[in-house]
């Protein structure tokens, strides 16, 4: 079968075009059927009016010659002037008066047809009349009334015709108009599929179809950032893999080539690049299972007092030794959270560090958890360091995104620890953004939904 039989335009033309064919001939069937019922009746009023007509002629006749006396020229007379057969009779029954009578063909009487009144005169019956169709042939044919009925069939035909032809053309054109940005909506759509992303349609039009193209055009945006930022992250990945491994490679040469001794402090170098790609690797896993939404997470009612508390003391060393304060203040009555409780002491720790990282010394580090009026549980831990400027503070929960970005994971952090703190909240149910002021310092804010409206510590277990 070719494959335009099933084109929507061929089908729209072919559906037009029954629908259209159904209405024309249902319409020329009714308007003909009705013709021709008003055409028999019309003839049937006609007939009546001339049988009037001849029967008051043929009382008139009587009337003025006070009898019978040679009506025969008379009758005969009627008879060509209305094209019908007209026989009269006496009362007695006798024919008096036949107009056929010189075509020689004998009266049949009801054999005939014809139809019988009574001829009156002074109120009183004075003999019969039949009238009937013509049998013999006519001077003057008159034309038979189905003409009428046939030519007005035929001019419906011609017209139906016309306006059918007219209406396909019509719907073809239309159609064709219509379909245009499907047709374009479609050769867009292959040229995605064979790889080209840059393909967009118009997408003007108000109706279903501008919506279509609409939702076409933003899923072409869709897939060309995703498949800009997959490009990206091979390329991150790339990058971030090859300074911790150049830098083993270059260790290792140093000791091949016998410039490095083999000693503990060679080895624990090459150890600590070891870890820091044993970290990336780990880092980037996570990542991949949170984003494909693999990630399994050990959900319980836990209290989030219990995970700031060890956290914070996790990084007191650290951020002791930087000379940078860090406090933890808890609002009472903050219920059970339902979490996975060492994901969500990661986040705390990876915007711990963070802060820790950020804050000169002699700054301060504060961690608040609180509930809020829409029922989450809320974590901020703000610090009083550098700041982010503004056009990058949208950017910082992006995949190895550095504000300073001469920095690399051996220098700094590796650009993925807000990434992986975005996707554990968020796997929580739960949203994170940051504010920042530069040169006041920074504000990671993330809300965990609650379990239940107002848990307590005793509903633990
Ligand atoms: P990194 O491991 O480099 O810290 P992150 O994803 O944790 O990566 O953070 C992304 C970037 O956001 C950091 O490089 C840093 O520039 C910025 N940033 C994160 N936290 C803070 C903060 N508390 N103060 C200032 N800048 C921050």
């Amino acid at each position: 079968m070719r494959s335009w039989l099933f084109s929507l335009h061929f089908r729209l033309i072919l559906g037009f075009t029954v629908v259209l064919a159904l209405a024309l001939g249902s319409i020329s069937w009714y308007v003909g059927f009705a013709a021709q019922r008003e055409a028999e009746q019309f003839q049937r009023q006609v007939e009546e009016a001339r049988a009037a007509r001849i029967e008051r002629l043929i009382s008139q006749y009587y009337s003025s010659r006070r009898g019978w006396t040679d009506p025969q020229p008379a009758i005969e007379q009627a008879g060509e002037l209305y094209g019908l057969r007209i026989v009269v009779r006496d009362p007695q029954g006798q024919i008096i008066g036949d107009s056929h009578l010189k075509f020689g063909s004998p009266w049949r009487g009801a054999g005939q047809g014809g139809r019988l009144f009574p001829v009156l005169s002074d109120g009183s019956q004075v003999g019969s009349l039949a009238i009937a169709a013509s049998d013999a042939p006519q001077n003057v044919p008159e034309p038979p009334l189905s003409r009428l009925v046939l030519a007005t069939n035929r001019s419906l035909l011609w017209t139906g015709l016309a306006a059918g032809a007219g209406g396909i053309l019509l719907v073809s054109l239309m159609s064709r108009r219509v379909l245009a940005p499907v047709r374009l909506l479609n050769s867009a759509a292959r040229s995605l599929g064979g790889g080209d992303l840059s393909r967009r349609v118009p997408a003007n039009d108000r109706g279903e179809v501008g919506e279509l193209s609409r939702t076409f055009n933003s899923m072409a945006d869709s897939l060309q950032k995703a498949e800009q930022q997959r490009r990206n992250l091979v390329a991150d990945v790339a990058h971030e893999l090859r300074t911790p491994l150049s830098n083993i490679q270059g260790y290792l040469e140093a000791v091949k080539d016998g410039l490095l001794q083999p000693d503990p402090t060679t080895i624990d170098i090459i150890y600590k690049q070891v870890v820091q790609l044993t970290h990336l690797v780990e880092d980037l896993r996570l990542l991949a299972l949170a984003e494909a939404g693999a990630l399994s997470l050990n959900l319980k009612l836990d209290p989030l007092v219990e995970v700031l508390q060890s956290s914070v003391e996790a990084v007191q060393p650290r951020a002791e030794a930087k000379g940078v304060t860090v406090s933890l203040k808890v609002l009472p009555d903050i219920p059970l959270v339902e979490m996975d409780r060492t994901r969500i002491t990661q986040v705390v720790g990876n915007l711990l560090e963070n802060a820790i990282q950020h804050t000169p010394e002699g700054g301060n580090v504060a961690v608040l958890a609180e509930v809020t009026s829409s029922a989450t549980a809320r974590v901020t831990v703000a610090d009083t360091g550098e700041g982010i400027p503004p056009e990058d503070l949208p950017q910082v929960f992006e995949r190895f995104y550095r504000v300073d970005h001469s920095r690399s994971r051996a220098t700094g952090g590796g650009g993925l620890g807000l990434t992986i703190a975005k996707q554990l909240v968020e796997a929580h149910r739960g949203t994170i953004r940051a504010e920042s002021t530069p040169g006041k310092g920074s504000r990671f804010i993330f809300d965990l939904p609650l379990a239940r409206p107002s848990g307590t510590q005793e509903e633990r277990g």
